[in-house]
Parts: structure tokens; C-alpha cells; sequence
């Protein structure tokens, strides 16, 4: 299947946690999937979209939701993984585009998680780390995080930090940006 350069689907999950390791018997789970298409002759952020979906194998502890504000009855409402697996393919044909995400996490969880589930991942091989390509763009000695890597560049951080929907909404226009710069050499 030919492969689309026309979007950058920007994505962002949250997922369960604990100040430490997990509980016995629980596992990481996603629980927010923050997606945002950037259009890439534009630089259009076309969407801020947020699927909540319910965990299967852990809930959200306190601590986590002093993280995220998400909510054990929040994620309860949710849509199921395979569900949020199949609108990430349908409506944004995540599997012909190249995605993005500020760090690795969000693939190798997409990853883990689809195997432990026998789920279909939802994604195709073109995964772009907007963190290491900040991190070479600007010539930094070691990689920052988000809220970090937006300060530097003097750009608002919109919304909420550790919402899924807000923070791939922040990686976009982070990346639009490094696209640009780029651009100018
Ligand atoms: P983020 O995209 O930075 O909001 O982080 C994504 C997910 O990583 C969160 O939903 C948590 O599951 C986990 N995470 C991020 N920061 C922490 C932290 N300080 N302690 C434990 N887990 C974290
Ligand atoms: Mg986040």
C-alpha cells in the first residue's frame, strides 16, 4: 500500500502508573490517545482529538491522577483499545501515514500492548521521534522534555500538560516548527 506524506499523524497516549513499579497482577495501560493530523504543506494542526479508552488490566491510581486528571470513572466510560486501534486506522489511516510522538514511549507501549492484547497494531514502520529530532535540530548535548523543548523555543505550552489531546496538540506545532528551521538550513 503506497505510503501518504500528505499528514504527520501527531499522537500522544497517557496511560495508567504508579510512583513506582505497578501493583501485582497490573499492568501499563493506555488510557488517553491524544491525536493531531498536521497538514504538512500548511503547518494546519487539523484536529485536537482525545479517544479515553478504558483499561483492561490495571486501574488509575491516585497518583495518576494527580498526573493526568483522568479518573478511574472517567476511563470506565471509555472505548476499548481494539476500538481506539480501529479509528486510529480508519479515520486517520495511521497505517499508510508517518506518525509522530515526543519520545519513544508511545511506540514501544503501542507496541507492547497490541502484543499482550493480540490486537493489530495500528501503525505502519514510519515512526518519527520529535524529541530526537529536536535534540539534533537545535544541537543540544541531551534530549529535553516537552515542556522544556516548547520554553526554548519560546512557544506556549496550550492547555493541559499530561492530557493526551493538549500534548500532541504541543508536539505538533513543536514539530512545525523544527520543520521550518530546517527549511531555512
Ligand atoms: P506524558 O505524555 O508526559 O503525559 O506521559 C505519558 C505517560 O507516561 C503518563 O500518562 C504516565 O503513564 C507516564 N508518566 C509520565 N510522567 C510520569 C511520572 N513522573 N511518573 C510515572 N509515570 C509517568
Ligand atoms: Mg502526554
Amino acid at each position: 500500500m503506497t505510503r501518504k506524506y500528505d499528514q504527520i499523524i501527531v499522537i500522544d497516549i497517557e496511560c495508567t502508573c504508579w510512583e513506582k513499579l505497578p501493583p501485582p497482577g497490573q499492568e501499563t495501560d493506555i488510557i488517553e490517545i491524544g491525536i493531531c493530523p498536521l497538514n504538512t504543506a500548511t503547518g494546519e494542526r487539523l484536529e485536537r482529538r482525545s479517544l479515553i479508552v478504558q483499561p483492561q488490566r490495571s486501574t488509575v491510581s491516585p497518583f495518576c491522577t494527580r498526573l493526568t486528571s483522568l479518573t478511574q470513572e472517567q476511563v470506565e466510560h471509555g472505548i476499548s483499545f481494539v476500538q481506539a486501534c480501529n479509528i486510529l486506522r480508519f479515520d486517520y489511516q495511521s497505517h499508510r501515514r508517518v506518525w509522530a510522538s515526543y519520545g519513544d514511549f508511545d511506540r514501544q507501549q503501542f507496541e507492547r500492548q497490541c502484543a499482550a492484547l493480540g490486537v493489530t497494531y495500528p501503525f505502519g514502520a514510519s515512526h518519527l521521534n520529535v524529541k530526537t529530532l529536536y535534540t539534533l535540530i537545535r544541537r543540544l548535548r541531551h534530549d529535553v522534555g516537552m515542556a522544556d523543548a516548547l520554553r526554548l523555543l519560546d512557544m506556549p505550552l496550550e492547555g493541559t500538560h499530561h492530557r493526551g489531546g493538549d500534548d500532541a496538540w504541543n508536539v505538533a506545532g513543536l514539530l512545525w516548527r523544527l520543520l521550518l528551521e530546517r527549511q531555512k538550513g
